[in-house]
């Protein structure tokens, strides 16, 4: 909040709140505003700080914004987005009916939290790493039943005086952290894909530059430690914010090969985004935001493998025939990425892959108008 109110006060920033960023605006090939409810923002270049697509999944930690929105406006806009494959599960995410996937923070297991059985019997390390926690917790689940988190082994004085926020939040749902067993299972949580930028933010679309989780600057890898989300805001926000001052009216990433914007002569709209909920428009498959979300926790979750990828790729249409670029696009693209990745890596687990594989040692990267990814090889 006081970050807020530093930026409403700030001379130089006009807020529009509510306001929405429904379609980017290209003069030429660069990128020169956005529209919004009609309405024409017009600057010096284009900033996307729009967040990540963690809330397209059904059991997810994020705000129902994080959508992909921004992933899709750019797309279409004829940017690369990469890594999209790569989603990391919170292992510890609250599991009850009618309750949202409350963040169980890992400052909880760092001060002794155990992750148990019904009968209080350990599951697993608490103090693995996320994705092996959460993968043990999805098996366990599965084979056996409920997981819970419990802190009942400590001082509930403690418990109280050094998680205030979550002792109360979970006391509105009736529960206590100091003595209830908390019952857990993974969600959705940080995107490392995204729009991918070079360490300035540039994307490959002259005058559009992205930040925050919105961006694959490729600092996270693919399975970002816990905490660095916020620094790469901060590191990369104002090194993008810099570079959209400074550059050259033409300058963009180096990476990009072939396609300019879709569009014409003079100011023209590219990216008019379908709303939320209506899923992929133009093959006649729509799925709502409930089946999506459903689908995705079942075939594009913290175990995926190709039998259920390819079923999960086919349903959703095919992006480069969508009649307007959408949110659940960025779903099709990361379906289609995790069926192509063909190995485990990072917070990329493949049941029937479970090992890296040096042939898969790069990224995935798309781009509208593309018939498959381009695979790019990182050398050790
Ligand atoms: C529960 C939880 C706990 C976390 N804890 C940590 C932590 O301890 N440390 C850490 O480093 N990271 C943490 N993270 C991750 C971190 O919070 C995010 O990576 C970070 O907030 C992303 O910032 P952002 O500004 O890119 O996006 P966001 O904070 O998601 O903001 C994006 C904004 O864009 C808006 N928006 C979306 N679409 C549009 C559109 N079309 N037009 C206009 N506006 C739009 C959204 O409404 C939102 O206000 C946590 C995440 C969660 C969910």
């Amino acid at each position: 909040m006081a970050l807020l109110a530093r930026v409403v006060e700030h001379p130089c920033v006009a807020v529009h709140a509510q306001t929405p960023a429904e379609a980017l605006v290209a003069e030429g090939s660069r990128l020169v505003g956005v529209r919004s409810g009609g309405a024409t923002y017009r600057g010096r270049a284009v900033m996307l700080a729009t967040g990540g697509y963690a809330a397209l999944w059904g059991r997810t930690t994020n705000s129902g914004d994080s959508r992909g929105t921004g992933l899709a406006l750019a797309w279409w806009a004829g940017a690369s987005l990469a890594d999209l494959e790569f989603v990391q599960f919170h292992p510890t995410a609250l599991a009850l009916p009618d309750r949202p996937a409350y963040l169980l923070s890992e400052a909880l297991r760092g001060e002794g939290a155990l992750l148990v059985d019904a009968g209080g019997r350990p599951v697993v390390d608490p103090l693995l790493p996320r994705d092996v926690v959460a993968r043990a917790i999805a098996r366990f689940r599965r084979e056996h039943g409920p997981v819970y988190l419990s802190l009942r082994h400590l001082d509930p004085a403690f418990v109280w005086q050094r998680f205030p926020n979550i002792a109360v939040q979970l006391q509105d749902w009736g529960l206590d952290l100091a003595r209830d067993l908390l019952p857990v299972a993974p969600a959705a949580h940080y995107c490392m894909g995204g729009v991918r930028t070079d360490n300035a933010g540039r994307t490959d679309v002259p005058g559009l530059y992205v930040a925050g989780e919105a961006a694959c600057t490729g600092a996270q890898g693919a399975n970002r430690l816990a905490s660095n989300s916020l620094l790469e805001c901060l590191v990369f926000g104002r090194r993008a914010a810099l570079a959209a001052l400074s550059d050259a009216p033409e300058s963009c990433a180096h990476w990009r090969r072939s396609l300019p914007p879709p569009g014409g002569e003079g100011e023209y709209e590219v990216s008019p985004l379908a709303r939320a909920g209506r899923g992929i428009e133009g093959e006649g498959l729509a799925m709502d935001d409930a089946a999506l979300g459903h689908a995705l926790d079942r075939d594009l979750g913290v175990e995926r493998d190709a039998a259920r990828l390819s079923a999960l790729a086919h349903a959703l249409p095919d992006p480069d025939h969508a009649a307007k670029p959408t949110a659940h696009l960025v779903a099709a693209l990361a379906a289609r990425a995790a069926l192509r990745r063909a190995e485990s890596r990072g917070a990329h687990y493949r049941d029937d892959a479970p090992e890296p594989r040096e042939e898969w040692r790069g990224r995935l990267c798309w781009r509208r108008g593309m018939v498959a990814a381009e695979f790019e090889r990182i050398e050790p």
